[in-house]
C-alpha cells in the first residue's frame, strides 16, 4: 500500500513538475525575440577581458538587464586590486528556503581576430544562422515579435557560447519562473565573472571579501559544451591548466640557408626534436614522472565513466583523422595530465618563406591537469627534461658569453596556473541537481567525474569551502576560442528550462 501511494506522490510530483516546465518553455516560445534581441545587445558590447571600458560596458548591461528581469540587490563585486573586472552579482530570497545555490557564468571572451572569421562575418556583430556554416546554413533575418524561429539555427558572435549564453540562460530561467508566479525551492545568488578567459587572476581576492555574501550549498557553474553524444551532461571536476614558453636559440642573425645550411644549428630542428623527445609512438608523455601525481579514479568515478558513451568514432570522423594520439578512449584521456603544442612559429612559410635559417623557434606548451597534480611541479619536470635532452636553460634572452658556452640554448617562460578540482559523484546536492537536470530532458544525463577543459573551480574549494558542478549548455562544434564561436538556439532554450528546474531543486 504503502509503494502505491509513493508511486501516486511521485507521479503528482513529476507531473507537476512537468507542468511547471512547460510553463518555462512556453514562455520561452513566447518572448524569442526580445529574449534574442536582448542577447544581440549583449554580444554587441565587445568582452575581452584586457579591454577594460567595455569589459565596464558589459557588466553595467548585465546589471541592468538583471534588475529588468527581478532580480533583487544587484551591483558590482570588485576586487582588491583597482581597475579590474568586476563580477556582477544579484540575489532571490525565497521564504522558506533553506538552501543556497550560486549560478555562475563570465560575461569576458577570448580574444579575436576577426580576419579569420567566414566571411561576412565579425565577432562583435552577432547574426543568425539557419544552421550551422558547414552544414550550409545561411544568414536570417532576427525574428520580429511573436514569431518562432527555427530552434538549429545559430547565432554567431565572440561570446555567443562562451559564455554569455550562460549568463543569459540563467537570467531568463529565473525570469521565467518569476513570470509565472513559481517560487524557487532555494535562495539563488547570480556570481557573473568578467575575467575568467584572462585566467581569473582576481577571483580568489574577490571570493576572499565577500566570503559572507556567498555562502552558499553548492555553485552550479555554466561553462563548456553539452557532450558530443548530444546528451546533458553534469560534471563534477576540471583539469587545472598551465603553461611554458619555449625558445630555442639559432644564429644571431638570419643566414643563408645555401652559404650555411646543415653547417649553422637550425633552431627549428633543434625545436622539433626536442618537442618529439617529448612524448612516444602511443601518445603518452615521457617526461620523468609526468603522470606520478594523479590520484587514481575513485570506483563511483570508473562506473560514471563506464557508462559515457563513446563518441570515438564519430569525432574522427567529423574532424577528418583516422588515428587518435593516445591510444585511449577520449573519455579516459580527459582523467590524464596531457601536454600539448599550442603553436610553433619560427622563420615564415607559404608565399612569405625565405631561404633562410632562422635565429630562433618557438613553442608555446599548455599542461592540462588532474587532480593530484601541482601546476608548478608540473612546469619544473617539463624544464628538468628540457635540460635532460643537452639544453642549457635560462629564463632570459641569452647573452654572448652564454652562447659561447653552451650548445643547446632553451629559453623558458613560465605562466602562471591552477589546479585542477573534483566534487564528490556521491555528494547529495550534487546528486540533487543531476536529477533537476534529468525532469527537463526525460533521461539521466551523463555523470562526468571531470571536464577536459579548465576553469579555477580548487579557488572556489579553497575559500568557500564549497563543492562545485558544472552544468555546461553550449553545442559540442560551438567553436569556442576560435573564430565563428556560436550557439545553437535549441540549447540556449533547453538551458533556460534546465536552469529554471535546478532552481526548482527536486528533493
Ligand atoms: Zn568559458
Amino acid at each position: 500500500m504503502r509503494t502505491i501511494i509513493s508511486l501516486i506522490l511521485l507521479f503528482f510530483s513529476v507531473f507537476g513538475r512537468s507542468q511547471e516546465l512547460n510553463k518555462v518553455r512556453l514562455y520561452c516560445q513566447s518572448n524569442q525575440s526580445e529574449i534574442l534581441q536582448s542577447f544581440s545587445e549583449f554580444l554587441e558590447i565587445p568582452n575581452i577581458a584586457s579591454d577594460n571600458i567595455n569589459i565596464n560596458r558589459n557588466a553595467a548591461w548585465i546589471v541592468k538587464y538583471m534588475e529588468s528581469n527581478h532580480i533583487k540587490n544587484v551591483q558590482l563585486l570588485t576586487s582588491i586590486t583597482p581597475n579590474q573586472p568586476p563580477v556582477v552579482y544579484g540575489e532571490v530570497s525565497v521564504p522558506g528556503a533553506v538552501q543556497t545555490i550560486v549560478f555562475y557564468a563570465h560575461y569576458d571572451g577570448q580574444p579575436v581576430d576577426s580576419t579569420k572569421w567566414f566571411k561576412g562575418l565579425h565577432p562583435f556583430t552577432p547574426k543568425l544562422f539557419s544552421n550551422s556554416i558547414e552544414n550550409g546554413g545561411v544568414q536570417q533575418n532576427w525574428p520580429s515579435k511573436g514569431l518562432s524561429i527555427d530552434p538549429e539555427c545559430r547565432i554567431y558572435a565572440r561570446g555567443a557560447s562562451d559564455d554569455k549564453a550562460g549568463v543569459m540562460a540563467i537570467i531568463n530561467g529565473y525570469s521565467s519562473l518569476f513570470v509565472n508566479s513559481i517560487l524557487p525551492k532555494v535562495n539563488i545568488k547570480f556570481f557573473f565573472e568578467g575575467e575568467e578567459e584572462r585566467g581569473s587572476g582576481h577571483l580568489e581576492e574577490i571570493l576572499s571579501k565577500y566570503k559572507s555574501l556567498l555562502k552558499s550549498d553548492i555553485w552550479v557553474i555554466c561553462d563548456g559544451p553539452v557532450h558530443q553524444s548530444g546528451k546533458k551532461q553534469v560534471v563534477f571536476g576540471v583539469r587545472g591548466d598551465t603553461h611554458l614558453e619555449l625558445t630555442v636559440f639559432g644564429p644571431k642573425r638570419p643566414l643563408h640557408s645555401g652559404h650555411y645550411g646543415n653547417w649553422a644549428p637550425n633552431p627549428g630542428m633543434e625545436l622539433s626534436k626536442l618537442i618529439s623527445s617529448m612524448k612516444n609512438d602511443s601518445g603518452y608523455v615521457t617526461i620523468k614522472g609526468f603522470y606520478d601525481d594523479v590520484i587514481p579514479l575513485t570506483p563511483s568515478e570508473i562506473k560514471a565513466l563506464s557508462l559515457v558513451p563513446s563518441v570515438d568514432e564519430q569525432m574522427k570522423k567529423e574532424l577528418g583523422f583516422k588515428k587518435s594520439e593516445i591510444l585511449s578512449p577520449l573519455n579516459n584521456t580527459l582523467n590524464l595530465p596531457s601536454l600539448n603544442i599550442n603553436g610553433i612559429e619560427s622563420a615564415s612559410v607559404g608565399k612569405l618563406s625565405a631561404n633562410v635559417i632562422p635565429t630562433k623557434a618557438v613553442a608555446s606548451i599548455d599542461l592540462r591537469l588532474v587532480v593530484g597534480n601541482d601546476w608548478k611541479r608540473q612546469q619544473n619536470k617539463v624544464i628538468e627534461h628540457v635540460k635532460s635532452q643537452g639544453f642549457y636553460v635560462t629564463e632570459n634572452i641569452p647573452t654572448d658569453e652564454e652562447r659561447a658556452r653552451y650548445e643547446k640554448i632553451c629559453m623558458i617562460s613560465r605562466s602562471d596556473g591552477y589546479n585542477a578540482q573534483k566534487t564528490s559523484l556521491d555528494n547529495l546536492i550534487a546528486k540533487r541537481v543531476a536529477k533537476a537536470v534529468q525532469l527537463t530532458t526525460g533521461e539521466s544525463p551523463i555523470l562526468m567525474p571531470t571536464l577536459g577543459g579548465s576553469l579555477p573551480l580548487y579557488v572556489f574549494e579553497k575559500v568557500l569551502n564549497t563543492n562545485p558542478i558544472t552544468v555546461p549548455i553550449a553545442n559540442h562544434d560551438n567553436n569556442q576560442h576560435a573564430e565563428n564561436e556560436n550557439i545553437k538556439l535549441k540549447n540556449f532554450w533547453d538551458g533556460i528550462a534546465m536552469f529554471a528546474s535546478i532552481m526548482m531543486l527536486p528533493k
